[in-house]
Parts: C-alpha cells; structure tokens; sequence
C-alpha cells in the first residue's frame, strides 16, 4: 500500500459500535468489565485507549514498524526509549540534537548512574572510537536541528550492531513521509508528534516505534508504569494531522527548496543550511537517505543584532519556538530551542548569535519570500 493509503487507513478502522468513519475521542477513564477477568481488552485508560490504540497502529504502520506507543510529548517518549539502559551503561549521543534531548542526558540520567558521550554521529571513522564495552544505545538526529548535518543511518547502524548496542533516531524534522530510519538499519524511531505529524501547532505529543518484540514490551511496560499517555484528545488531534501528512510535507518541501535558494542569493544571508541545497556538503547521502528534503531552513545574519532586526521585522512568520505546523516560524536557537546546550558546544555546532531558524510553512511562498526579503533589508 501507498504512504497516504496507510496514512488515511492503518488504525482508521470505522468504530465497531456506530460505524463513526472518524475515530472517536473516547474519553473515558475506565470501562466497564462483562465479569471477573473478563472485558473487551479494555480495562483502565492509562493502560489502553482506543484512540491512542488507533493512533499508535497508524504511526508504527507509516514508520515500517511492528510497534509504537504515544507519550504526552517528544521529550516523554524519549525518556522512556532511555529506559532501555540501565545505571552502569552507555550511551553515544548525537553532539547537536534537539536541546532538551542534551538536557535530558545531561541534568536528569547523569543523576541515575547512567553514562553518555556526545558524538559527531555524521562522522562515522571519528564515531566508533566513542564505543566501550558498556555501550548499549546510539541516539542520533538527522538532519540535526538547526544546523542540519546529516548522519547515515545505514553506516551508523552497522557500526552499532557489531559493537552490540542498538540505534535509536529522532526523526521528528523528516517524518516518515521522507525519512523511515528502520529501512535503513535503525532499532528505534522517535518523534515529537507536535511538530509534522500533527502539524498543525495545536497538539503537543510523542511516539516511539520499533520492531523487537522483547524492547517493545518493556517500552509498553514503561508507558503504562510512568504514565506519561498521550491524552484521547491529543491523540485524535495527531490521527487526523497524519491523513494529510504527505500532501503538507511535499507543500514545505516544494516551500522549503524554494526559500533556501532565495537566501542563497540574498546579498545580506552569509550562509545558508538546507541539504536539498547541492552547495550542503552532505547533499548527496541527504538525497539517498532522505525522499524529499523538508521545511526546516535555517541561515546566517553575521551578528546577533542581524539576527534581531530579522526576527522583529518579520510580519508573516511568527517568531517563536517548535516547527512543522502550517504556519512559518521563525526563531533564534542559541537564545531559544538551544539556550541550554554549553556556548562552547554551540560554537563549535555553528549555533552562533546570528543563527535564525526557519520552519517554512505552507502558506503561499511568494508571500513568505515577501516577508524574509522585507525583514533581510
Ligand atoms: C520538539 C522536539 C523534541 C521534543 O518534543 P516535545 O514534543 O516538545 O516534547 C524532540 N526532538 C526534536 C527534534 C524536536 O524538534
């Protein structure tokens, strides 16, 4: 089957009581069981709900994957794809993810006995000398945000699995629309659904999809123990973001292309970060990796007070955090999304003072063009 056909399909199944075509916001704490033991597979709803239920078979489905499970957000479900590693153990983290991802490693499990390196995960010969015998997990992110590196996942993957550890991935800024990391090797696929496959800014929520059976359980075991569900509501907010998912992601793609060459060729933008470019260094594992290149565009001013003057000009993108929605974003990450990753950290990733962030949306580009041109001068 198609990507949109199991996008509209997998998990949509008509309601078994009423025939409802749109699966219902069952908003219910419990259910009513027939005797003893006995129920409809339905017993407490942080344990099972029908609408998440609809909604994990929907993701795991597009991500190629045998399970998934949602969370109350990105950072949620990734916490408990970390709850595979146990104090004494090892992880290697991607060394530019999303700021709360570091955060999280690096404030909360270092509290918890459980050890981590950052890695420049695009590099693989640099990579494998950050393997020890305790390694059980490889975070990674690609493209990374904002700077947009890209990691291949295959290489990352083989590298992994001789050295015994498993891989997990954050493919929030692809969505499986133009990215499915299990394809090509990785374990574990993670997502902040707030951002594309809900894509509409309204729904903050987290998956967490995977294919070994022994992993998935304990997966579901820590959904269920900790809590931490993506609500009935959430859930069918992000099931119905999905069944347009792929004609919103060719939309910021065909808008995203479009934006990056404008400011390739603008007079005031120093550099541009976008591997649909052919000047990206990595353009070309992009292209073999990757199905289409995406919205997320993000671009050098120079200095901090040309970083300001853009984001305050704007008048059409909306300047503030996270990204995949309709609307264009614009934000500025070493004061925002990456205010807590270490300034040495951010010099070195290229997250400078005059580093603005695009989430290009899909309004019509003439007039997101307008804008960021009225805003550069
Ligand atoms: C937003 C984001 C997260 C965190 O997700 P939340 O839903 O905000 O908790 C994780 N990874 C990436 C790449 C993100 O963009």
């Amino acid at each position: 089957m198609g990507f949109s056909t199991t996008a509209i399909h997998a998990g949509n199944e008509p309601d078994i009581a009423t025939g409802a075509v749109s699966v219902p916001i069952y908003q219910t704490s419990t259910y009513a069981q027939d005797g003893l033991g006995r129920h409809k597979g339905f017993e407490y709803a942080r344990t099972q709900n029908p609408t998440r239920l609809a909604l994990e078979k929907n993701i795991s489905a597009l991500e190629n994957a045998r399970f998934g499970f949602a969370f109350a957000s990105g950072m949620a479900a990734i916490d408990a794809v970390l709850k595979l590693v146990k104090a004494g153990e090892h992880v290697i983290l991607g060394d530019n993810t999303y700021g709360g991802t570091f955060r999280l490693f690096n404030r909360i499990l270092s509290n918890y006995g459980v050890e981590f390196d950052l890695a420049d995960t695009s590099d693989v010969t640099s990579l494998e000398s950050a393997f020890r015998p305790n390694t059980k997990l490889v975070f990674v992110e690609t493209p990374t945000n904002p700077v947009m590196t890209v990691t291949d996942l295959r290489a990352v993957s083989d590298l992994a699995h001789a050295h015994g550890a498993k891989v997990a991935c954050d493919n929030t800024f692809m969505s499986p629309y133009f990215q499915k990391p299990i394809d090509h090797g990785v374990d574990i696929v993670v997502h902040s659904t707030t951002k594309y496959l809900n894509g509409h800014s309204d729904s903050v929520g987290g998956f967490v999809a995977l294919n070994d059976e022994a992993d998935a359980e304990w997966i579901g075991f820590v959904q269920n123990s900790i809590g931490a569900i993506l609500s009935p509501f959430d859930s069918f907010l992000v099931l119905r973001g999905t069944k347009t998912l792929a004609v919103r992601m060719e939309a910021h793609d065909k808008n995203g292309r479009i934006v990056a060459n404008f400011l390739a060729e603008h007079p005031s933008v120093k550099k541009v970060y976008y591997p649909g470019l052919v000047s990206h260094p990595q353009h070309e594992l992009a292209a073999r990796q990757q199905t289409g290149f995406g919205g997320m565009v993000s671009f050098e001013t120079g200095s901090l007070d040309k970083a300001k003057k853009v984001l305050e000009s704007v008048k059409l993108c909306i300047l503030g955090e996270s990204l995949g929605g309709v609307e264009s974003l614009i934000s500025h990450p070493a004061t925002m999304t990456h205010a807590s990753v270490p300034v040495e950290t951010r010099d070195r990733l290229g997250i400078t003072d005059g580093l603005v962030r695009v989430s290009v949306g899909i309004e019509d580009v003439e007039d997101i063009i307008e804008d960021l041109d009225q805003a550069l001068s």
